[in-house]
């Protein structure tokens, strides 16, 4: 009986202590139950956290393969998770950013743990897109790196409110151009480049004549029409380059950046108040406007910006005074070589029209024989008031404007007219020589219009002679050469006139199929006077020589050039000594009559 009552409580503590142990079991299942919903729940609050951050987020492995993405990031790229995730980081960049900033990203992320930076991405739809990256890096308790979490935020809409923000700030809201910041901000840089390369800018200030009439008149509306339609006519009007502002109300300002001359900002200032001429059209109605302008130069009139200004503003005060659609420089002297210029410039072109160009012929001869060898044609102008004009004062503008283009053709086919003409006579054949401009023999038409004249006019190809400048040879080295050798290739001959006053760079001697060097008359005029110009004489006929061309000296004054000349052995002469330029029919005489002396 008792061994069982003893069984019994055996029996009743081991099953207390199982129960005991079970109860601890569940008490710990509870727990860790506890703590994996614990843990779930920040999982899932993770999760909300980044599906509704506002950044894109991209969590790749470690071998920078995309696990995952949240919504951001899809409606910043346009990716679905599903078309990115297990491709690489790579596949969103844009290629921009070179691969050095890559490697040094990758780099500075490997050593740091972290990096943060602007990129350009590139969007599903292909557009490029500013972003900024933050990466950071997840190791595990080795230290190996288990994922990548890279965060990224659009900044188009930034940068786009920036360049909005700047374009406000720079430019006029009525007629979209520069306003009085950035024009000052052009012409001081502007400056700048012209102080080192040496070269000329102007600053022309317009102003509206009667503006506050035209407002009162056609209405406020209107008036903010005209000028923007003013603003779009300036614009045209001005080159590529220069810059054209609205400094305030009615008042523009134009930057004429590298302008060569004075005459040539002149010219643009009268461009501009041609062009505002021409009628504008509101509201189906054609109306008329006139502007003053002033103009100052650099560095004439001012090598500062604040000075510039406040001279052309002077000018512009003064040009309005003087009575609407006028122009005027900072000083009155330019103002007057402008409208001479001008006036110059205007004649020209009807002077060609009118047929007001003749050739003059100055004779060449032979130091050895005495014979005349050729004839030089040299250009005049006979203007109806000014007389026997000289090239001097109309070629260079010829050259500026253009007109060299059909004065030169002209010159070569009047000069072959000739020619052709003294033969029809009976004269000796003779070769005639035509002065050619840098503009000219550049312009693709030159061979063209040489070989034509040839054929029309049937004159041997050998008997006309084409002079250059040093100049040109220097400037555009690969263009001579090719128009050289072509027109050495129809057979004219080619020679270097004023030889000496150039760059004088010798190796182009033998670069170029010459014929003839024609020593400046600069360093004849002092012979036998000036030691140092017999001395560059004389080394040019033995250059000439020692590369087989003819030498000929240009501006023989006097019997001791002659004689100086001829002692060291210049092949020919031409000269006030020997015969001044003279008009066709008097150089037949002498042609006709044989040697002077
Ligand atoms: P250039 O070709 O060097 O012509 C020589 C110039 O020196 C001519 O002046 C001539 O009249 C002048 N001259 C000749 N002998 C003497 C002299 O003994 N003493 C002095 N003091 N001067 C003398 P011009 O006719 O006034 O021509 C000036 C320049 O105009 C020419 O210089 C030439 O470069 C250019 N030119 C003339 N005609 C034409 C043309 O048809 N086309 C082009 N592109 N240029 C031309
Ligand atoms: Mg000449
Ligand atoms: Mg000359």
């Amino acid at each position: 009986m008792r061994d069982r009552r003893d069984m019994n409580d055996v029996l009743e503590k081991e099953a207390n202590k199982r129960t005991a142990a079970l109860a601890e079991v569940n008490r710990a299942l509870e727990e860790e139950i506890a703590r994996h919903r614990k843990a779930n729940g920040a999982l899932c609050q993770v999760s909300a956290l980044l599906e509704c951050s506002s950044e894109g987020i991209i969590i790749a492995d470690g071998r920078a393969r995309i696990v995952a993405v949240n919504r951001a990031f899809t409606e910043i790229t346009g990716y679905e998770a599903e078309e990115v995730i297990g491709k690489t980081t790579r596949s969103l960049q844009s290629g921009r950013r070179d691969f050095a900033f890559y490697s040094t990203m990758r780099r500075l992320i490997r050593d740091m743990g972290r990096w943060q930076g602007e990129i350009w991405n590139r969007r599903k739809d292909g557009a490029l897109y500013p972003a900024l990256l933050k990466v950071t890096v997840v190791r595990d308790e080795a230290g190996v790196v288990t994922h990548y979490v890279g965060v990224l935020s659009d900044l188009s809409a930034k940068k786009a409110s920036e360049a909005r923000f700047e374009h406000l700030a720079h430019y006029d809201a009525l007629t979209n151009l520069p306003n009085r910041l950035l024009f000052r901000a052009r012409v001081e840089h502007a400056i700048v480049r012209a102080r080192s390369g040496r070269h000329h800018l102007a600053v022309l200030l317009l102003g509206v004549d009667g503006f506050k009439h035209i407002n009162e008149s056609l209405g406020h509306p209107a008036g903010d029409e005209l000028l923007r339609l003013l603003a779009a006519r300036l614009q045209g009007l001005t080159r590529e380059g220069n810059t054209v502002a609205r400094r305030s109300g009615d008042e523009f300002g134009i930057l004429l950046d590298g302008v060569p001359s004075s005459e040539s900002a002149g010219r643009a200032g009268w461009n501009v108040l041609e062009g505002i001429g021409r009628p504008f059209e509101i509201k189906g109605q054609e109306v008329f406007l006139t502007c003053s302008a002033g103009i100052s130069l650099f560095p004439e009139d001012g090598t500062d910006f604040t000075t510039l200004i406040q001279n052309a503003e002077v000018a512009l005060h003064r040009a309005k005074g003087s009575g609407s659609n006028k122009y005027q420089f900072y000083t009155a002297e330019m103002t007057e070589r402008a409208y001479e210029r001008f006036v110059t410039e205007c004649d020209l072109r009807r002077a060609f029209q009118r047929r007001e160009f003749v050739l003059h012929f100055q004779p060449q001869f032979s130091l050895r024989t005495h014979e005349l060898t050729g004839v030089e044609a040299l250009a005049r102008w006979q203007h109806p008031e000014r007389g026997l004009v000289t090239p001097d004062s109309f070629i260079p503008i010829a050259e500026e404007t253009g007109l060299i283009d059909g004065l030169g053709a002209w010159a070569v086919r009047e000069a072959c007219d000739q020619a052709v003409s003294w033969q029809a006579d009976s004269l000796p054949p003779v070769r005639v020589a035509v002065n050619l401009s840098t503009r000219q023999i550049v312009s693709s038409q030159m061979v063209q219009t040489v070989s034509s004249v040839l054929r029309e006019t049937g004159l041997a190809p050998e008997l006309l002679e084409l002079e250059i400048t040093e100049g040109f040879l220097m400037e555009q080295p690969e263009t001579a050469r090719n128009t050289l050798q072509e027109l050495k290739n129809i057979g004219v001959t080619l020679a270097i006139d004023d030889f000496g006053t150039g760059y004088s760079s010798l190796s182009y001697l033998k670069m170029y199929p010459i014929d003839r060097l024609k020593i400046d008359q600069s360093f004849i005029r002092d012979i036998p006077f000036r030691p140092d110009d017999r001395a560059i004489a004389r080394a040019i006929i033995t250059l000439g020589h020692g590369l087989s061309l003819k030498v000929i000296a240009e501006g023989v004054e006097t019997e001791e050039q002659a004689r100086f000349l001829r002692a060291n052995l210049c092949d020919e002469v031409q000269g006030y000594f020997y015969g001044r330029p003279m008009p066709a029919a008097a150089l037949g005489d002498v042609l006709g009559k044989g040697p002077p002396r």
